[in-house]
């Protein structure tokens, strides 16, 4: 990580200096968060002109809306044009990054934050470390090097990033370094039971409904090896339409199917158009679903990937099956 140009970056911003904090389409916590919580910190380091946004549909799903920074938000369409830095949040490559792409090219100067190993190396000075847990780890170690203190703000917006990624730091990346952070996070006085209950245990009564028919028509597939089979399901926006709810309610919906003890790997197609489907796919370890998902145009970590699927859903769902059907199943 280039971590003297990056400080070099920031402290040469001039007073008047307009920076516009980016992030990957349907932001997650891990994006909302490092984003918002490093937007907050260049506030404390002296940012004036300071602009967040992310591509796609606009809105901040619900269990977000409470994060500190969210004044930072502005529509995509309204953020600076030619900022004289750009700062990018947990985008593995310029195709998660839709319309803002071009706000990379026109930027004085553009700074990529990540953890993907798949990160294809866009923008100018990368921050890219695959050993971390989450985008906000490398966010903190910048604030931490730029001399920005944390406070309650911060630290809850890193909090919420540090969480989501690790699965409650219940993952294999739930590293001694992640629970040291966690410790600077807490101590700051934030609520971790407040908090965990917002952004996992909340949803309404009619996103339980739908989980309820999605997981009923789930679908086991063994393979030869014990334990190497695929669990996978749909959900359409017709699913979502008749119980009423906003498409963010299906991000959790991976988690309930990917218990499954029969299969290694787990698979929830979701429509984003007529014949549009993002797919998000789990592993519990002898398959690489990054590189099923980078097979099929995606990207992600070797647990946890995804990928823009076209066509039919069996037709997603097949072209699944034959990437996992080859040299795929190691270990
Ligand atoms: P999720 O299934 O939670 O949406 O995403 C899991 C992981 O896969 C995340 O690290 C995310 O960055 C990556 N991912 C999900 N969808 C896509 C996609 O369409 N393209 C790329 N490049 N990565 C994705
Ligand atoms: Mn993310
Ligand atoms: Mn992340």
């Amino acid at each position: 990580a280039d971590w003297a140009a990056a400080v070099a970056a920031v402290r040469a911003l001039p007073a008047a200096a307009r920076v516009l904090l980016i992030c990957h389409v349907n932001p997650d916590g891990d994006a909302l968060g490092s984003m918002l919580g490093f937007g907050l910190g260049l506030r404390r380091f002296g940012v004036r002109n300071l602009q967040a946004t992310f591509p796609g549909p606009p809105g901040v799903p619900e269990p977000f809306r409470w994060l500190p920074g969210l004044e930072l938000l502005v529509p995509q369409d309204e953020a600076y044009l030619d900022p004289d830095l750009v700062i990018c949040f947990d985008a593995a490559s310029e195709s998660r990054l839709g319309d803002l792409v071009d706000r990379l090219d026109k930027a004085g100067a553009a700074l990529v934050l990540d953890h993907h190993a798949s990160n294809t190396r866009f923008g100018g000075i990368h921050l890219v470390d695959p050993h971390a847990a989450a985008t906000s780890v490398v966010a903190e170690g910048l604030l931490d090097r730029l001399g920005v203190p944390l406070d309650a703000e911060i630290a809850a917006c890193l909090y919420v990033a540090l969480s989501t990624d690790t699965g409650s730091f219940r993952f294999e990346a739930t590293t001694p370094a992640v629970h040291e952070m966690a410790a600077r996070l807490l101590a700051t006085g934030i609520r971790p039971g407040d908090i965990s209950r917002l952004i996992f245990d909340t949803r309404p009564f009619g996103a339980v409904r739908l989980f309820g028919e999605v997981l009923v028509r789930a679908r086991l597939e063994r393979a030869a090896a014990a334990g190497r089979g695929l669990v996978w399901t749909y959900a359409t926006r017709e699913d979502l339409a008749r119980h009423d709810q906003p498409a963010y309610v299906l991000e959790a919906l991976i988690d309930s199917v990917r218990c499954t003890a029969e299969a290694d790997v787990s698979c929830v197609v979701k429509q984003v158009a007529d014949a549009e489907w993002a797919v998000s796919l789990r592993s519990k370890g002898a398959v690489d679903v990054s590189a099923v998902a980078v097979a099929l145009g995606g990207g992600g970590h070797r647990f946890a990937a995804g990928f823009t699927g076209r066509g039919s859903v069996d037709e997603v769902v097949d072209r699944i099956r034959a990437e996992l059907g080859g040299a795929l199943l190691t270990g």
